[in-house]
């Protein structure tokens, strides 16, 4: 029976190993933290259908409980990949037939953009945070009580030249209003503001959604970059944008500030770029072979690749190349 090793066991990778599954080829899944799910296990409820995440992710885990020919290793970092051996950081090698990389993305650091205050002042948060609290059932202020004037920002750490990250997220302008849309219900009275620099509503529903914020939660959207967060004496923040929509200076006092961190590059890829012989774009997303023909082959035989380890994406993206890429292993293995 043939072998192939998944690295990463987020949505793409569990999606791509159950496909291989179900083509009676042999699955090890290496996940280096201590249970799978990737990033969804953080997140509350998913745009565009407000989908609970655990419901998506038992759904997923359902699929990979009832076999036999799966191996799933957690707590295993893979440091080199090539198609017939993984060596894990502990040194160990797994041989295999061919390998698929879906190790994702990382989450922009939000220290690095001093002037947000994020981890200096109270109250400002990031999007990531925000879904936790909201899993828990539990948004309030540092302080206590319930925020009454809340300001999400866009594109922290994504098409910023400052920071080397000039990508868009893609994903966070949608995060930003379904987070503004799920804190309205929970704080009918409260004013949500999102300042944006564009907003990019590229999915099915996205549109619609962003109406919706406006016409029947009364969501704020406010064209603008926030230059400056400082603290005022009553425990609020104070940020000062530009409306660049009228061009005026705008200054604001709020309770709460979300900052929409983008998806980075994992810092890992450069290295396994260099050992793997794998290329690497400028944004450091890994490279397909081809944007059309060959989006889920890297440019080594027997490599492949799923989810957002090229480029940012949203969950249906990364589970269909999942599905993808477990076609482009059972071609390329039948080739062989
Ligand atoms: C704040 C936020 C909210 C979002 N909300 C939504 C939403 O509502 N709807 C939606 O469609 N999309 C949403 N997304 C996008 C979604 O998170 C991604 O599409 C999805 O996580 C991509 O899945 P993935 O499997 O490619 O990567 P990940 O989820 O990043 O999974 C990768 C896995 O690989 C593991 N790994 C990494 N390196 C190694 C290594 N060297 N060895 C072994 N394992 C490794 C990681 O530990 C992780 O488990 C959101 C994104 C953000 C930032
Ligand atoms: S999706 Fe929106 S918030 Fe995210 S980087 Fe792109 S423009 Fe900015």
């Amino acid at each position: 029976m043939k072998h192939v090793i998944v690295i990463g066991g987020g949505v793409a990778g569990m999606q791509c190993a159950s496909e291989l599954l179900r083509q009676n080829i042999a699955v090890t899944i290496v996940e280096k933290q201590q249970c799978i799910g990737g990033k969804i296990r953080n997140w509350h409820k998913l745009f565009p259908s407000f989908t609970p995440a655990d419901e998506v992710l038992a759904a997923m885990q359902q699929k990979l409980t009832t076999h036999n020919n799966l191996t799933i290793r957690t707590g295993c970092e893979a440091t080199c990949i090539t198609p017939q051996k993984v060596t894990l950081s502990s040194g160990e090698e797994l041989r295999c037939d061919a390998t698929v990389i879906a190790t994702g993305f990382t989450l922009f650091d939000a220290t690095v953009k001093e002037e947000y205050g994020y981890g200096i002042y109270d109250n400002v948060i990031t999007s990531a945070e925000l879904e936790q609290m909201f899993n828990e059932k539990n948004v309030h202020l540092k302080q206590g009580g319930e925020p009454k004037r809340i300001a999400i920002l866009h594109c922290v750490g994504s098409r910023d030249e400052k920071v080397c990250q000039r990508h868009c997220s893609k994903v966070c302008c949608v995060t930003g209003v379904k987070q503004a849309i799920e804190l309205k219900k929970m704080f009918p009275t409260a004013d949500v503001f999102n300042f944006y620099m564009d907003m990019r509503m590229f999915g099915p529903g996205y549109e619609e959604m962003y109406r919706e914020a406006q016409t029947s939660h009364n969501i704020h959207f406010v064209r603008g970059r926030i230059s400056e967060v400082s603290p005022t004496f009553n425990n609020r923040l104070q940020i000062k944008a530009e409306d660049t929509l009228t061009g005026r200076p705008l200054k604001m006092g709020v309770d709460m500030l979300v900052l929409l961190v983008g998806m980075k590059a994992n810092a890992h890829n450069t290295t396994l770029a260099k050992d793997c012989n794998l290329t690497l774009q400028p944004s450091g997303f890994m490279q397909p072979k081809d944007s059309f023909l060959g989006n889920v082959a890297s440019n080594v035989e027997g490599v492949f690749y799923a989810g957002a380890i090229t480029a940012p994406k949203n969950i249906g993206e990364s589970i269909n190349e999942g599905t993808a890429a477990a076609r482009g292993v059972v071609e390329w293995l039948e080739k062989r």
